[in-house]
């Protein structure tokens, strides 16, 4: 695992042994991405937990409600090898109340071929005292020891996760931060995103011995351009026949979720002969929702009609649907010609360096008072906004705290205002920014 990174952790199993109940049970709030649509619960895909100190993002891989028993076993090794390319610490979780069963025995053996960590979490255990002895049959699985818990009673929960952050790299000990430049390349089935990721690797890749090995690394490629690093993360593996349409949009989704986490940069690959859709949206949305930098990459520009006002037509079209990020860089580009695919090599690193740049508190002090006496703070009911003082706390993304003496009085409309002035300042582009509002009185 990358030192610098908030490790993944995915939690398999079959249905009805508790996944949900324990994600539900971690994560703090839930993150919506996608309506529910029925058949598939998708509310409850990634959420950010905390225990301790330790910050992890928990990937639930499962979501599908099976309706044959047949099916059950190719979803699970399904969900099995989604977690081994994506998590850092795989959660097998198993039913006391149920057994062993086959499906379990299956899917252990491929966890263990994998080499990622595994936990196995025997849920249901409802009373230990009485239960504990059902959980020594699942040391059959050979994935090591038994750690029983109640999702739903909230039992042997917190020593199943201290087990589980131990697995977590120290990123306090002294290990030099991966400098490289992690960019997934993300975007619906046929944008061409294969295409591009071959056209911007190419001749460039780098084998390094130290990658290899691993499952997940392979779609993990590292890169050498004009003497720079690059890591390049794809989400291989999305293109399966037979399935239903729900079905493989919930799967890409959880890919496509693991590699924007894994990376700085997300190059979402859309096509132009399609224009935006719903499901780029979406997308992005988990992008933006992650705070990572984003390149829209408008592929395909070979392939439609041109005119003068093109490009403009579609970059208003793109800020429309997307208004959320309107700082995500766009570019137009062919997979197939190589179009401007040099050029997007020089966008990731400006982007790169606005995503970890730091501004000195006296400069955004200044930047600051000039805002706040260029246009008067909002008040209420006699009581004005005052704003003491701002600082940076954190990169990846640039993350801002300012003071103020009563949050309530900071509206949304404001926050945006001295955003604008900051990304006056320093531009950003391509980065999202994050502003947290501290009160001090
Ligand atoms: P998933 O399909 O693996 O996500 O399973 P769910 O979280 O939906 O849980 C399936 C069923 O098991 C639900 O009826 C839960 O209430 C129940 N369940 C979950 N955790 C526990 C537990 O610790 N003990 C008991 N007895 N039931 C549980
Ligand atoms: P992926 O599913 O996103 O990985 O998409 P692929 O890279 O497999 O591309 C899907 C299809 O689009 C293939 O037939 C490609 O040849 C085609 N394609 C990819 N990039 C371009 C491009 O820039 N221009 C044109 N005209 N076709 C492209």
């Amino acid at each position: 695992m990358s030192k610098n990174k908030k490790p993944i952790v995915a939690i398999v199993g079959r249905p009805n042994v508790g996944k949900s109940t324990l994600f539900n049970a971690l994560a703090k709030q839930r993150i919506a991405i996608v309506k529910d649509t029925p058949g598939i619960t998708r509310d409850r895909i990634y959420a950010d937990v905390t225990w301790l100190d330790k910050a992890f993002t928990l990937i639930d891989t499962g979501g599908i409600e099976p309706d044959s028993r047949d099916i059950i076993l190719s979803q699970m090794r399904e969900q099995a090898q989604i977690a081994i390319d994506t998590a850092d610490v795989i959660l097998f979780m198993v039913d006391v109340k149920q057994g062993m069963v086959d499906a379990d025995a299956k899917v252990a053996d491929m966890l263990r071929r994998s080499h990622k960590p595994v936990i196995l979490v025997v849920n249901k255990v409802d009373n230990f005292d009485k239960y504990m002895a059902d959980t020594y049959e699942f040391y059959n699985l050979g994935i090591g020891d038994p750690h029983p818990i109640s999702a739903s009673g909230r039992l042997g929960i917190g020593d199943m996760l201290d087990v589980l952050v131990s697995y977590f790299g120290d990123s306090e000990s002294g290990d030099e931060e991966d400098e490289r430049t992690r960019v997934a390349i993300v975007g619906k089935p046929n944008v061409g995103k294969s295409s591009l990721i071959n056209k911007l690797i190419g001749e460039n890749r780098l084998i390094v011995s130290e990658i290899a090995g691993t499952t997940r690394d392979a779609v993990d490629t590292p890169v050498v351009y004009n003497g720079k690093e690059y890591i390049f993360i794809d989400t291989a593996g999305l293109r399966r026949k037979n399935k239903i349409k729900e079905e493989l949009e919930h799967y890409m989704i959880v890919r496509t979720v693991g590699a924007i986490e894994r990376s700085d940069i997300v190059i979402l690959v859309i096509d132009a002969v399609e224009g935006v859709t719903e499901q780029d949206a979406k997308i992005a949305g988990i992008a933006h929702d992650r705070g990572k930098a984003v390149i829209i990459a408008v592929n395909k520009w070979d392939a439609i009609e041109k005119n003068n006002k093109t490009v403009n037509q579609y970059t208003a079209k793109i800020r429309e649907i997307l208004s959320y990020m309107p700082y995500a860089e766009i570019t137009f580009i062919s997979a197939l010609t190589g179009q401007r695919l040099p050029k997007l090599y020089d966008l990731i690193d400006v982007i790169s360096e606005n995503h970890s740049m730091r501004i000195s508190t006296g400069v955004l002090n200044e930047i600051m008072s000039e805002a706040v006496a260029l246009q008067q703070p909002p008040s209420d009911k006699g009581k004005r906004l005052r704003l003491y003082y701002i600082t940076q706390v954190g990169v990846k993304p640039p993350t801002f705290v300012i003071f103020v003496n009563d949050k309530e009085l900071m509206h949304f409309s404001y926050t945006r205002y001295i955003e604008n002035k900051v990304r006056e300042a320093f531009g950003f582009r391509g980065t999202p920014l994050k502003f947290l509002i501290r009160e001090r009185r």
